[in-house]
């Protein structure tokens, strides 16, 4: 039985640079997702630390921290049936070289860490995402 979800997505700064939201979104809202919530905004670098801080341990941290706070990103809360791995799905891989066809990461993705989008990878974790960005 498929389950309502709610899911983080974040259009990460290499892909808000090149004008790609709409083309994201529309990858979204074809696939049955619905955007319930939005907004774009230019996190610190300390914001982007307790964001990812369960990356804190690994050699990428510092400059994936840096980069996610290096321009202006998206973050939208998505909805709809089984969110949360659909929407990881729709992303493709984390390495846009190891991306299945037609990914988000494939189409868009640069490098391993310009890889254009997040999504959050658990219910539990989207739950603290989404609450992390969007206190109601
Ligand atoms: N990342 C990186 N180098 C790596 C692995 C990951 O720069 O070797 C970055 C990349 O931007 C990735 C993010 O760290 O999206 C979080 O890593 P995770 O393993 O959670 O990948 P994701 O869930 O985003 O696919
Ligand atoms: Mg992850």
């Amino acid at each position: 039985m498929s389950k309502t979800e709610q899911t983080l997505s974040i259009i990460k700064p290499d892909a808000v640079e090149r004008n790609l939201i709409d083309e994201i979104k529309k990858i979204f809202l074809s696939n049955n997702l619905e955007i319930k919530d939005s907004k774009k905004i230019h996190i610190t670098k300390d914001e982007a630390a307790e964001f990812y801080k369960v990356h804190q341990s690994k050699p990428f941290y510092s400059d994936l921290c840096a980069y996610l706070s290096s321009g202006p990103i998206l973050v939208m809360v998505l909805e709809g049936k089984n969110a949360v791995a659909l929407n990881r799905e729709l992303m493709g891989a984390t390495d846009p070289k190891a991306a299945g066809e037609n990914t988000i990461r494939k189409l868009y993705g640069i490098s391993i860490d310009k890889n254009s989008v997040h999504g959050s990878d658990s219910l539990d974790n989207a739950k603290k995402e989404i609450n992390f960005f969007f206190q109601n």
